[in-house]
């Protein structure tokens, strides 16, 4: 998968990208990322991306011909990608399901807003699709976009290591995971539950699929459909 992303600040990603799962995916060849400075797509010579918003109000507004000739440049070189998607926290909800369906693509291409936000036909005639990483407002779409990314890489095959741990966690079945625990066995008093040592296995299954549930009616209910909640 091509990720390429489109920001006033890419310095931002360089740590995050170099590290853990994303640098080996990267290493892999399962996933290559490339950040790109949008100043370097602006023609004057203050490299300006921003300007004051039509009808008045407060901060600047991102112009729309850096983006357009950004993403221009970036279907010339690379092709055209699967989704041009705008940060935005007017964006649809990133969830477990909007994260499979992208990693589905082979190219997506993500556009990281700043200031009061971006001229609107960037949101309406360039990006393919808005996401929002939740209801609140950041600086930035550089947190969200590297949200988006992790989020998506670490579904590709071959990153993870085992990779039925994608399948088991929180969400991927509709519900929370069940709690984990590792050794000691006892640690300040606390044990471990009895089962987990017991080595039987249908025990162990039948415990966990129990427990995410009870976690998932106790914290996130809203998960389980109406006809599970009434049961
Ligand atoms: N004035 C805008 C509004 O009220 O919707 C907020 C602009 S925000 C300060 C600047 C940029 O940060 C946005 O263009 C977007 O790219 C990014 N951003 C902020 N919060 C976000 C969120 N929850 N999800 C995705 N992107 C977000």
């Amino acid at each position: 998968m091509r990720i390429d992303v489109v920001t006033i600040f890419p310095s931002m990603f360089e740590s995050y990208m170099a590290e853990s799962m994303l640098r080996l995916a990267q290493e892999r060849g399962i996933a290559r990322v490339e950040v790109h400075d949008l100043r370097n797509y602006t023609t004057d010579r203050h490299r300006q991306v921003d300007d004051e918003p039509y009808g008045g109000g407060p901060g600047m507004v991102m112009k729309p011909e850096p983006f357009f000739a950004a993403v221009e440049d970036l279907a010339d070189r690379f092709g055209a990608a699967q989704e041009t998607i705008m940060m935005s926290p007017r964006g649809e909800p990133l969830t477990q399901a909007v994260l499979e369906d992208l990693a589905g693509a082979s190219q997506l291409v993500l556009l990281c807003g700043r200031y009061e936000g971006v001229d609107e036909r960037v949101h309406e005639h360039l990006a393919t699709r808005e996401v929002s990483i939740g209801d609140y407002v950041l600086t930035g779409g550089e947190l969200p976009a590297m949200v988006l990314i992790d989020g998506v890489v670490r579904l590709l095959a071959g990153v993870l290591g085992d990779h039925t741990s994608v399948q088991e966690e929180t969400f991927s079945g509709g519900l929370l995971e069940y709690p984990q625990y590792t050794r000691p066995a006892t640690f300040r008093g606390w044990p471990v539950p009895e089962v987990l040592l017991s080595g039987n296995h249908s025990e162990i299954e039948r415990w966990r699929a129990q427990r995410a549930r009870e976690v998932t009616e106790e914290r996130r209910p809203d998960l389980l459909g109406p006809e599970a909640r009434e049961k």
